[in-house]
């Protein structure tokens, strides 16, 4: 499989074994940052296919990370998945409103997951044959 790579950002080790787990399992190549500092720093020598964004995260938030990676020329067609432990009113525009495409509530849904990378990697496969 070409277009594999998937990069999880997510400090709490359970949630991240989990993906980790769930992903390679379906033949995804796993980049795992455990904060935003670590995540920018993996983004400049690597350009994953999809980012699994959790929200919230020691030093950078995941909000505020996902505003730097689509503001930069190099990063911003990565599409993003955002991960959020709770959804109050008003915080899924919120988190939209950073420009990800799209999110998902903890706790991960190890069916949904998958699905999720596949779709969004694919949407961006047609967006780029069409241009
Ligand atoms: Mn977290």
């Amino acid at each position: 499989m070409s277009d594999n790579n998937v990069m999880v950002v997510e400090d709490n080790e359970k949630n991240r074994k989990l993906m980790r787990v769930v992903l390679k399992a379906k033949g995804y190549n796993v980049i795992e940052a455990t904060t935003g500092e670590e995540a920018l720093n993996i983004l400049k020598n690597q350009k994953p296919n999809i980012i699994l964004m959790d929200i919230q995260l020691p030093g950078i938030d995941g909000l505020t990370l996902i505003k730097q990676i689509k503001a930069d020329a190099v990063t911003k067609e990565i599409p993003i998945i955002a991960v959020t432990a709770y959804a109050m009113k008003g915080d899924e525009q919120k988190i939209l409103d950073t420009g990800c495409e799209a999110y998902m509530s903890k706790p991960i849904n190890t069916q949904e997951l998958p699905h999720m990378i596949e779709k969004y990697i694919k949407k961006r496969q047609e967006n780029h044959e069409q241009t």
